[in-house]
């Protein structure tokens, strides 16, 4: 008889999910997620809780296979010899295995009077923050949304729908990952909506007060609620745990998604940063990654050699409040083509995407493994290559 074998996935995000449930394919491996709360957070519908659209919570028992072992608690230190993760409770648990998912937050804001003025989104408990603060404000009162990536976008356009005076700070360009044809449809979109959009390179901010923002061309913007999109974080645990990581803290691995320090750790979504070159921190690189990092630890415990990463993109899908949107179509190495989908389809095309996510963790919950193909990005073989190559140290002709 085989021994039983531990594996621990720590955050229970897109990429976590995806991933435990895959690990439920052997019967012979005890599956633990840990996460600091005992509700999935659809991060992607954040800016809906602040519109009072949607909750952004989905039930574990929906999406979780009936095997993995929840435990909510935060993974403080990761103890990579001792193979034990250390949990805030105090508990430590021992893993043979382990998925490092903890995904990404919001970037620590470097202007004077961000981080204590304005309100961040990329968590459940600052989204729960904001909107009493919003509820608190009259409708009327100026809300400035700094970001002119897919979130502000999104928030912008969700506060203005419910009919509140908002500016869109772009600190550059609007929708910068989005093609031409699409920015417009997004602009057109937001206009309609009443959003004031500034962009541009004066429209960088430079400081945040209680009822201001600042612009580097000079412009002061009264702002009674202050929103911050601009920039994900990730949280510090693999760098706190000795763990090698990238500049933004995310852990560093190999093609097969294999922490460079350790072959028994492996990682996914937007704390993963394999050979140095990450993919967009997105739910839809997440949902891939999660399963191909479980699938490494499965080819470990069999003592195949492990598959490298497969991760392609096909769109950028941004929601314009309830009734508009973009479904900008992206090349599968992320850069956007000239065709998009945009109103009340591109509205529709967005929120069937969202209802599937929630669909496709449950059915991975299902029928784990089922799912066995990537949409692969021939680009990115190239590319690694010519990293390594770039890394590799120059080696003297012998004499
Ligand atoms: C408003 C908004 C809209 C978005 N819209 C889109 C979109 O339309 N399309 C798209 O592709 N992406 C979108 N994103 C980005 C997307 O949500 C993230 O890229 C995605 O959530 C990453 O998935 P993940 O599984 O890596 O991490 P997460 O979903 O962040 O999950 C990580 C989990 O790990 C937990 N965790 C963290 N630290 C610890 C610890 N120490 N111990 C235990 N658990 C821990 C966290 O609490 C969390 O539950 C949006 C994000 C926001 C904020």
């Amino acid at each position: 008889m085989s021994e039983n074998i531990d594996v621990v996935v720590i955050g229970g995000g897109y990429a976590g999910v995806m991933a435990a449930n895959r690990l439920t394919q052997r019967n012979d491996l005890t599956v633990t997620l840990i996460n600091p709360r005992p509700t999935f957070v659809d991060r992607i519908r954040l800016h809906q809780l602040i519109g009072g659209t949607a909750d952004a919570l989905v039930d574990y028992r929906k999406i979780l296979a009936d095997r993995v072992h929840l435990v909510v608690d935060t993974a403080t230190l990761i103890d990579a010899p001792a193979r034990t993760v250390t949990l805030g409770s105090g508990a430590t648990v021992r893993y043979d295995h382990l998925v490092y998912a903890v995904g990404s937050g919001s970037a620590t804001p470097r202007v004077p009077g961000a981080a204590e003025f304005a309100h961040p989104l990329a968590a459940l408990e600052e989204a729960k923050r904001l909107r009493p603060v919003l509820d608190a404000t009259p409708t009327t009162a100026p809300v400035t949304v700094v970001g002119a990536g897919p979130t502000g976008i999104e928030t912008a356009a969700e506060l203005a729908e419910q009919g509140r005076a908002v500016t869109l700070v772009c600190g550059g360009e609007l929708g910068p990952s989005l093609h031409p044809r699409g920015r417009r449809s997004v602009a057109k979109r937001l206009t309609a909506l009443g959003v004031r959009v500034l962009d541009g390179p004066g429209t960088k901010v430079t400081a945040v007060t209680r009822d201001t923002v600042a612009l580097a061309d000079g412009r002061e913007l009264p702002s009674d609620v202050t929103i911050w999109t601009a920039g994900f974080g990730v949280p510090d645990l693999a760098a706190r745990s000795g763990l090698r990581t990238d500049t933004l803290g995310r852990l560093l691995t190999d093609e097969t998604l294999t922490s460079v320090d350790d072959p028994r750790i492996v990682a996914a979504g937007d704390s993963a940063a394999p050979s140095d070159l990450p993919f967009r921190m997105s739910c839809q690189a997440a949902v891939q990654l999660g399963p191909q990092a479980a699938e490494t630890v499965l080819s470990r415990i069999t003592g195949e050699q492990p598959a490298a990463v497969e991760v392609g993109f096909v769109a950028t899908c941004i929601s314009l409040g309830r009734r508009g949107g973009v479904f900008q179509v992206m090349s599968k190495d992320d850069l956007a083509k000239k065709y998009y989908v945009g109103g009340r389809a591109g509205a529709k095309i967005k929120e069937l995407i969202c209802r599937g996510i929630p669909w496709q963790l449950s059915y991975e919950a299902r029928k784990p493994g089922a799912h066995t193909w990537w949409s692969k990005d021939a680009k990115r073989r190239p590319l690694v290559r010519a990293k390594l190559d770039q890394e590799r140290p120059v080696t003297e002709p012998a004499a």
